[in-house]
């Protein structure tokens, strides 16, 4: 029998601001970047944040997960 948990996590999903393709919240990261001088965080896939895709700004560092 699912579990109410179970089917709330399969409607996390979010869009890639990078490939803009929707994908589940738990193969993103968030990376953090700066927009016009301001500090935010810009959430991607893992395989886009894989192939290298960075925010502006980007300034910490980001080790490859597998997707
Ligand atoms: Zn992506």
């Amino acid at each position: 029998m699912p579990s109410e948990k179970a089917k709330e996590n399969k409607n996390l999903i979010a869009t890639c601001i990078a490939c803009g393709k929707p994908v589940s919240t738990e193969s993103m990261v968030s990376l953090r970047g700066r927009e016009d001088s301001i500090a935010k965080s810009f959430s991607v896939c893992v395989a886009c944040a894989n192939n290298g895709w960075r925010p502006p700004g980007f300034a910490g560092v980001y080790a490859a997960r597998p997707i």
